[in-house]
């Protein structure tokens, strides 16, 4: 860490700063300058937290050259990382992983009818939320436990690995009971307590992209899961919140290679959520498989009309057919281009 002094800053105050800086066991290294001094910071394994320092009289800014994750850098750990789901497979240099099923688990039919759309399409993992983070009170929240139920049914009757969002801390034994893999939504991003116990379990972690997170944020948020020891972490772009307000969110494609190449975990996309639009589902799906991403997340259901939940971002199960009919073709010519 570097720290810029004001041009204005006393001897004193340089002093109190880099007494501060020692007093975190760290060394101090004054660096005059024509126009005001730095201190370089020495001695640090990783990030150095700043809050303190920051806020000391005669300090102008505070310079991070360490980021705040290790673990999860591909400087670190050079060799890309691949998260197995049962049957199905994130990772380099192979084909992308496809989640779809409904945002909610609304009845028994209902899972299973999606699932055999998913199946018979070829997708490879089933999803559906039984505990739903809704942004009113009064929109639907799920079916809970008895969600889960029909969730595990649905994937055993099509053989398909599933995943569903955990929220709270107290709904890990029951997901961890009937899921194949634990989503982090993006509300959760930095629910730290949650992060670390799903650090200490062996479940696969799936982690969306907070709205609001910055990429740093992002990979630090998968860092704490990694620190308690679970490696098997897929990250998933869902869209930012930014001014434009023509889709649900801004589809921030750019972190996938970005991803690829700070990290060595797989990175996939989740263009339902990102666009908010049924019409848009299809071209940004195909766009994040060329910008290199391990896998997309699709909200389907079988009849998108009477979805309690994001209908209006549900493929049916002819858009879903079609769009992997499209992906298959495309393949082809990613592998040759
Ligand atoms: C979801 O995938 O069901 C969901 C709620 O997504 P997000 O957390 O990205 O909003
Ligand atoms: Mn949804």
């Amino acid at each position: 860490m570097l720290i810029v002094m004001h041009h204005s800053a006393s001897e004193e105050q340089i002093d109190q700063v880099i007494s501060a800086v020692q007093s975190m066991g760290l060394q101090a290294e004054p660096i005059p300058g024509s126009l005001r001094t730095a201190i370089g910071v020495l001695g640090n394994q990783g990030y150095v937290d700043d809050s303190t320092i920051r806020n000391l009289p005669g300090v102008r800014e505070t310079i991070h050259v360490s980021k705040p994750y290790k673990l999860v850098s591909r400087d670190f750990h050079p060799a890309s990382t691949e998260v197995t789901v049962r049957s199905a497979v994130f990772g380099d240099n192979r084909p992308p992983v496809i989640i779809a099923g409904p945002c909610s688990i609304e009845s028994e039919e209902q899972m299973l009818e999606a699932a055999r759309t998913v199946k018979a399409a070829g997708g490879q993992m089933l999803r559906g939320g039984a505990f739903k983070p809704r942004t009113g009170p009064h929109s639907f929240q799920g079916l809970g436990v008895e969600g889960l139920k029909y969730l595990r049914l649905a994937g055993d009757a099509t053989e398909l690995p599933v995943v569903t969002e955990v929220m709270r801390i107290e709904q890990l034994d029951a997901v961890c009971k009937h899921a194949d893999m634990l989503q982090i939504g993006a509300r959760n991003m930095q629910n730290f307590d949650l992060l670390k116990e799903v650090g200490r379990l062996d479940h696969p972690v799936l982690l969306k992209r907070g709205m609001s997170a910055t990429l740093e944020e992002f990979l630090a948020a998968a860092e704490y899961i990694v620190a308690e020891g679970n490696g098997n972490v897929v990250l998933c772009e869902r869209g930012i919140r930014t001014f434009e307000r023509a889709t649900r969110n801004t589809l921030d494609l750019s972190v996938v290679p970005l991803i690829r190449d700070m990290s060595h975990l797989p990175i996939i996309v989740d263009p339902s959520h990102a666009t908010g639009k049924r019409s848009l589902v299809p071209v940004m799906a195909k766009a994040a498989l060329v910008a290199g991403a391990h896998g997309l997340m699709i909200e389907v259901h079988p009849d998108p009309a009477t979805a309690l939940c994001d209908g209006a971002q549900s493929l049916d199960g002819d858009g879903f057919s079609a769009l992997m009919g499209q992906i298959g073709g495309l393949q082809d010519y990613l592998r040759t281009h």
